[in-house]
């Protein structure tokens, strides 16, 4: 049968990882929300129909552990910590569309229809398994992952634990996933996708542990009540859950995900595991694991024991939210991991934002305000100075997730228009040609118009707070992104978009 394409949009569907609900998010949370608000942000602005998926894990063992310490009852506790992820995407300005919670009823019945799916096909079975399990890692470990006797991820001696369990037939996969991670785009960065394809080549699948017994929290099998879904099926399976798996439209529309922005400690999951299971429910594989690296501070890991922590909520209230997301986009290459200090996001904030854009902007709408009485009429498109804006450039980087690179394309624009300015000298004009003047003026406005058009996925405020200033309610889409579509207009009154940060930390 020959398939016809889909009238209308195409579809473009971003998850982040699920987080952990046992401790208050840290700075890699928000890292990684901004990162994906950054991609789903910008896949709006190209016009496509977006789907941005967030949310808790919250079945997991270690809240149940967690909430004994604190004393409370396991749901309430992860009731209350649910919310401090909400808020921080609130805080963040993160664009998602859901906001998906495994303790939801609608994920618990749709993760036991798959393991339900999966057992009646004979792809899950019942055995024992017995070794060494981490809970740190919520993971059985084996010998080599120690050092000293302890877990190297959690600094924590494993226990050894022997149970009856159900088990998914993971190694019948070996060849089908082998050919999905030979697909180029199919785990990003490629190093990520080298490092996945040898391990599955020389190890081989072995099948996997996917129940666990005696527990009181978590999704029941739900023909084995002993038994409680372990988190691959359960906290995996949220991205399909979320969209209504298996009837709902909005499953068939966006299904499979377009990207799946995880950290490095869980590509194994992403890339092996989770289409692993994905194939045995007859559901196509996600089209991209992208594995974004690990934030530090000052080289080290982040941990509590060592103080090493920055809560990205008062980072917020101390820096403002849009210097932290351009730190992030701009200072840590995408899919590698980068160092967070407050000197250098202090640098960042008041080198680029403050003294290039900032200025930029309050330059050329000063000018207008002084000469012009802020009135702007239209004139001709000045094509030198915008055969420097390289679109298709900063296209090219964001489809293929190079968020760093296509923001440093933006700036060198922003720095060729404060070399416009610099060069053309308009104030020595308004004496002698007005009519130069203007068009230096509108051109630049023109330019500053399109800066901010582009700059809306990495820093919706200011964007937002620039268009203002330019008195414009444009849409915010590519295609209003060619020069000459500023209109006749009166600006706004000039005001402060980056007032520079004086003190130090
Ligand atoms: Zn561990």
């Amino acid at each position: 049968m020959v398939k016809i394409a889909k009238k209308g949009k195409k579809k473009f569907y971003i998850t982040t990882a699920i987080d952990y609900v046992n401790a208050k998010p840290h700075l890699g949370h928000a890292y990684e929300k901004i990162l994906a608000d950054i991609i789903a942000r910008w896949h709006r602005f190209i016009d496509e129909d977006v789907f941005f998926l967030t949310g808790t894990d919250e079945n997991a063992q270690k809240n149940e552990q967690a909430a004994k310490k604190a004393g409370i009852e396991t749901k309430k506790f992860v009731d209350k910590n649910a919310q401090l992820f909400v808020q921080l995407c609130k805080k963040l300005n993160i664009s998602n569309d859901d906001f998906i919670r495994t303790t939801e009823e609608r994920h618990i019945k749709a993760s036991q229809l798959i393991f339900k799916k999966l057992f009646d096909k004979g792809e899950i079975y019942k055995g024992h398994y017995e070794g060494l399990y981490c809970y740190g890692c919520e993971n059985y470990i084996t010998e080599k992952d120690l050092v000293d006797g302890k877990c190297s991820m959690h600094d924590k001696e494993p226990e050894w634990i022997k149970e009856e369990a159900y088990f998914f037939k993971m190694s019948k996969y070996t060849k089908k996933i082998i050919k999905f991670l030979e697909k180029k785009n199919s785990v990003l960065p490629e190093g990520r996708r080298k490092e996945m394809f040898n391990r599955v080549k020389e190890e081989g699948l072995k099948d996997l542990c996917v129940s666990r017994s005696n527990l009181n929290w978590g999704v029941k099998v739900p023909f084995d009540e002993k038994h409680r879904i372990y988190v691959w099926i359960d906290a995996l399976s949220n991205y399909v859950t979320a969209l209504g798996y298996p009837s709902d439209k909005k499953f068939k529309k966006f299904w499979p995900a377009d990207c799946h922005l995880i950290g490095k400690d869980i590509n194994w999951f992403h890339s092996v595991i989770w289409p692993a299971i994905l194939i045995a429910s007859d559901i196509e594989p996600p089209k991209t694991v992208f594995v974004h690296g690990f934030v530090n501070i000052k080289g080290s890991k982040m941990s509590k024991s060592t103080g090493l922590v920055v809560d990205p909520i008062e980072l917020v209230e101390k820096y403002g939210l849009d210097s932290v997301r351009y730190f992030f986009a701009r200072n840590i290459p995408f899919g590698y991991d980068g160092d967070f200090s407050y000197e250098s996001l202090i640098e960042r904030y008041n080198g680029e934002l403050a003294d290039k854009l900032g200025n930029l902007v309050s330059r050329v709408v000063g000018l207008a305000e002084k000469y012009l009485k802020s009135k702007i009429k239209k004139k001709k498109s000045d094509e030198k100075l915008f055969k420097n804006l390289k679109l298709d450039l900063i296209k090219k980087q964001m489809e293929n997730y190079e968020i760093n690179k296509a923001l440093t394309t933006i700036f060198e624009f922003i720095d060729f228009c404060n070399n416009y300015i610099q060069e053309k000298k308009p104030w020595e004009l308004t004496k002698t040609n007005m009519e130069e003047f203007e068009n230096i003026i509108y051109n630049s406005l023109d330019a500053i118009r399109i800066i901010a058009l582009l700059l809306h996925a990495f820093i919706p405020n200011a964007s937002d707070r620039i268009l203002t200033q330019l008195n414009l309610k444009t849409e915010k889409t590519i295609d209003n992104c060619k020069p000459g579509l500023l209109k006749e207009t009166k600006l706004n009154k000039k005001e402060i978009l980056f007032a520079k940060i004086e003190d130090g930390k």
